[in-house]
């Protein structure tokens, strides 16, 4: 029995309705396994706005901060046609994300491509290509590298020139190879190591301290791939890659790259890291303002962010295998939201979604 306090942040448009789905799983969760989850509902982006004037408060992040770890959903609006936009960018309702992840001090970025056999239609790779599917996790450090480093443009003897700059110490290599051989742990027990280290010395640095990291986990085997190499092993042999550990830009692209080849947005969950068990879950996807309200919206994504939750920041590795095979379940059963429809399945909203999976939640 475990008691776990969790920060709920519906945000807007489908937010809102695919977190209640969530939770309603959680707590079939609790049920199945005994355990107690209690919650804090916080506003936070354009609900924020409208209630506080700004997109996150520091009450807001100070109540996610006490919290064992948070769960949201998704923030923004109808970009071209919402009072939410007409103010300064760090006043918009996105400006909460970046303000919770830094506040939080989230340095690692988690999404998982899974392809589930039922929705191979939607991956636009070649039926030879896919085999038996594949089933891989990208973790990306989320706080340095180019996006963060210095940069200036300037003009020198007429001539426009822009720098940016791209620094890891071996302290922020370390502490996200740490992340991912622990979650290799949890996996297929492989980690490959993307660079370019051929080339940049931040990379050599990055290849000798995810070496060194290595002697910790002999269970774990470590390889190294150039990013070039990388991005044509995606589409030619998904199959390969368990764990995939790299740097903020090449994680940015090759996240990217790997969700296309699952081919359905609304089945991406995705994990930010802390250096506490302190985790933010949410779907890749966003706000969706087109189908809010409308009981439309696939909570997959969100369902399996929250069983990230339970395995990265509870360890409840079983609960989180009972989520998983009570999604792949109902997919098996047919049933499907209208994004992922196809012939002869049964279509349902974001509510009978949520049922049917909670139904099939079972501890043994
Ligand atoms: P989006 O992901 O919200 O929607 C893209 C398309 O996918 C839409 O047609 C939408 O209906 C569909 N879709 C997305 N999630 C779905 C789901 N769960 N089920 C069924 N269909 C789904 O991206 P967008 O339209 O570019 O952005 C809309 C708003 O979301 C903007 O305000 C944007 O800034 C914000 N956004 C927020 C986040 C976040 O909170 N992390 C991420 C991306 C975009």
């Amino acid at each position: 029995m475990m008691e776990k306090k969790i920060a709920l942040i519906p945000g807007d448009g489908i937010g809102p309705e695919i977190v209640r789905e969530a939770r309603k799983i959680l707590d079939k969760v609790c049920e199945k396994f005994g355990h107690s989850f209690t919650y804090t509902e916080l506003l936070m982006g354009g609900c924020s706005i409208d209630a506080y004037g700004v997109p996150l408060t520091d009450e807001t992040l100070e109540a996610a901060k006490a919290s064992d770890s948070v769960l949201l959903g998704a923030v923004g609006g109808n970009v071209g046609n919402s009072r939410w936009y007409d103010v300064a960018p760090n006043l918009r309702p996105e400006a909460g994300l970046l303000a919770i992840r830094k506040g939080l001090g989230l340095f690692a970025n988690i999404r998982p491509a899974y392809l589930y056999k039922e929705l191979k239609a939607a991956c636009p790779l070649r039926e030879d290509i896919i085999g038996e599917g594949f089933d891989m996790v990208i973790m990306r450090e989320l706080t340095g590298g180019l996006y963060f480093g210095e940069r200036h443009t300037e003009e020198v003897d007429g001539v426009r020139k822009a720098t940016d700059t791209l620094t890891y110490d071996e302290n922020e290599i370390r502490r996200i190879a740490i992340k991912a051989f622990e979650i290799a742990r949890k996996r297929k027990g492989n980690v490959i190591s993307v660079d370019k280290a051929n080339v940049l010395d931040s990379s050599r640095l990055w290849r000798q301290v995810a070496e060194e990291v290595a002697k910790d986990y002999p269970d774990v085997t470590l390889t190294h791939m150039l990013v070039d190499n990388c991005a044509m092993q995606l589409v030619m042999n998904p199959g390969q890659f368990d764990v995939i550990l790299t740097e903020n830009m090449f994680g940015d692209i090759l996240s990217d790259e790997a969700s296309m080849i699952t081919g359905s947005i609304g089945m991406l969950s995705s994990a930010s890291l802390s250096e506490t068990k302190l985790g933010l879950y949410e779907p890749s996807h966003g706000s969706a303002p087109d189908i809010a309200g409308k009981d439309l919206a696939n909570p997959i994504a969100t369902i399996l962010s929250a069983a990230m939750m339970l395995r990265y920041s509870f360890d409840m590795d079983k609960e989180a295998d009972a989520v998983e095979a009570a999604v792949s379940k109902v997919l098996e059963d047919g049933y499907r939201t209208g994004d992922i429809m196809s012939e002869g399945c049964t279509q349902v909203g974001t509510i009978q979604m949520g049922d049917l999976i909670a139904e099939r939640i079972e501890s043994n």
